[in-house]
């Protein structure tokens, strides 16, 4: 059920909805119709006051949330995001999409999402671990390991799971798994930070290799990416290790361009920059060795990569929901791009989905964030794992754990998509992993509802 005033959370929900009943489920077994008006409502939601102390000794306070929305596979599990646009609308989008998309892993996790409408960018480390532990001292008592395991999201890095983990295990006295995305020294996963990155990458191999008989690969394609955060920084780094070319990344204020690809270097200078939260313009101007020369590049204030990029194989949108719009949509596909996948959640507007999917027939192939960008809750399930059983796996155990994850959450969608199509008889056309991530993710979910006395 979708409450007025909520339209992320009625977009999240309306893509379901339409990729399910446009497919042969609802015919062939109509007791799935009835899971729909169920899940669509959250088990929970939290919401507290976060009072604080700034610098200067005065009071500040902010909104808390958290949404414990579904837990049929496993405890909540989903991220915090911090930033100043936080409301229920978003977070109830990213906890239902989290539900499908943690289903889609595989793994025993069921959804959440929550945070603050706190805006850490302009506060010292101080004011954010000060700000961290007040808001653990409300979420505290609705967490624990086998209840609700919050992660990173926006706003919220190594730092910030640092100083809320700290001050959880002080509240509780008690070493637990709670968080994930924990420093290596103290139960975090090797490969946590990139995963999600990594992950979206290995998915979007799997797609050229299908489309392509497993003629072509990353090798010389070029890459446009947005976001300069987390998730664009490790997706630009494993592009460049399998040998693409990445021509944008971007930030809330601008986006760079580069003809010859960006680099390695200018990946890292960037990611030391974000931590004390420069802007990608200040970046390029305070380093203008790294982004000089022969890979120098292009800062454009004020736009998204996508006009700006030229001639493109793969957009890999990593910044934040709608940051496709449908006129971006069909430059990035007059560009030649073939293979959209997002790193970011609901990355592309309505409209966007609407240019891809109808672009399918000529061989553009669309995957939606909640299969995938499913690594960063992936990794976070095998941290939980890890933490459990106290031992600590090689990066390279937990690297092929995460490829095979991607490629059988690959496999899975594009399995359901062709089983359940209602465009049979055109075997040419790229089936839609659209419908395949939404079918298969709510069918894993509904079953267990049903197990479990929830829909009846
Ligand atoms: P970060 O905070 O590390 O980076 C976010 C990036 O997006 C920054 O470059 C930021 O710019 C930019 N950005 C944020 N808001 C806007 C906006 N309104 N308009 C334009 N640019 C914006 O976050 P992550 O990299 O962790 O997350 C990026 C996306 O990936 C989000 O949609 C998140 O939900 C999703 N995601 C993240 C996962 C993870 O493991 N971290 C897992 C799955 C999905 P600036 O630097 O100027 O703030």
């Amino acid at each position: 059920m979708v409450l007025p005033h909520e339209p992320e959370f009625q977009q999240a929900y309306d893509e379901l909805v339409t990729a399910v009943s446009d497919s042969t489920l609802f015919t062939e077994q109509p007791k799935y119709k009835k899971v729909i008006p169920v899940v669509s409502v959250p088990e929970r939601i939290i919401q507290f006051r976060v009072t604080w102390e700034n610098d200067k000794g005065e009071i500040q306070v902010n909104n808390g949330y958290r949404v414990q929305f579904n837990s049929a596979l496993g405890p909540y599990k989903g991220g915090l995001r911090f930033h100043p646009s936080v409301n229920l609308s978003i977070l109830k989008f990213l906890g239902f999409e989290q539900i499908f998309k943690n289903a889609l892993t595989g793994l025993s996790m069921g959804g959440g999402k929550g945070g603050s409408d706190f805006n850490p960018k302009d506060k010292s480390d101080a004011e954010i671990r000060r700000f961290c532990v007040s808001f653990m001292r409300q979420l505290a008592r609705y967490i624990g390991p086998d209840t609700d395991v919050p992660a990173g999201d926006i706003g919220v890095g190594g730092r910030e799971v640092g100083f809320l983990f700290g001050a959880y295990k002080q509240m509780q006295n008690n070493w637990a798994g709670v968080l994930t995305g924990k420093g290596l020294s103290w139960g975090g996963s090797l490969i946590r930070p990139e995963a999600t990155g990594f992950g979206c990458v290995y998915y979007t191999a799997k797609m050229i290799e299908k489309a392509t008989n497993g003629k072509e690969s990353f090798k010389d394609k070029r890459v446009a990416i947005s976001g300069s955060g987390n998730v664009a920084q490790y997706a630009a780094l494993k592009v460049i290790e399998l040998g693409g070319v990445v021509v944008s990344l971007s930030d809330s204020k601008g986006s760079i361009i580069s003809k010859n690809g960006i680099t390695v270097d200018q990946v890292n200078a960037i990611a030391a920059a974000k931590l004390k939260f420069k802007s990608l313009e200040e970046i390029v101007q305070t380093e203008a060795k790294v982004f000089g020369g022969d890979n120098a590049v292009e800062y454009i204030a004020g736009v998204r990569p996508w006009t700006k990029v030229g001639q493109v194989d793969v957009a890999l949108p990593s910044a934040t929901q709608n940051e496709v719009s449908g006129d971006e949509a069909k430059a990035l596909v007059e560009a030649g791009c073939k293979y959209i996948a997002e790193g970011s959640n609901m990355g592309s507007t309505k409209e966007a989905i609407e240019v891809f999917e109808a672009n399918r027939g000529n061989g553009v192939w669309y995957a939606p964030g909640k299969a995938a960008n499913c690594g960063g809750v992936a990794v976070s399930g095998l941290e939980m794992a890890q933490n459990s059983q106290r031992v600590k796996w090689t990066l390279e155990e937990v690297d092929e754990k995460l490829k095979d994850i991607m490629e059988t959450c690959f496999e899975n969608c594009y399995q359901t998509a062709k089983k359940y199509s209602t465009e049979k008889g055109n075997d040419t056309a790229l089936p839609s992993l659209l419908k395949g991530a939404n079918i298969a993710g709510f069918i894993k979910v509904a079953d267990a509802m049903f197990d479990q006395g929830e829909v009846f």
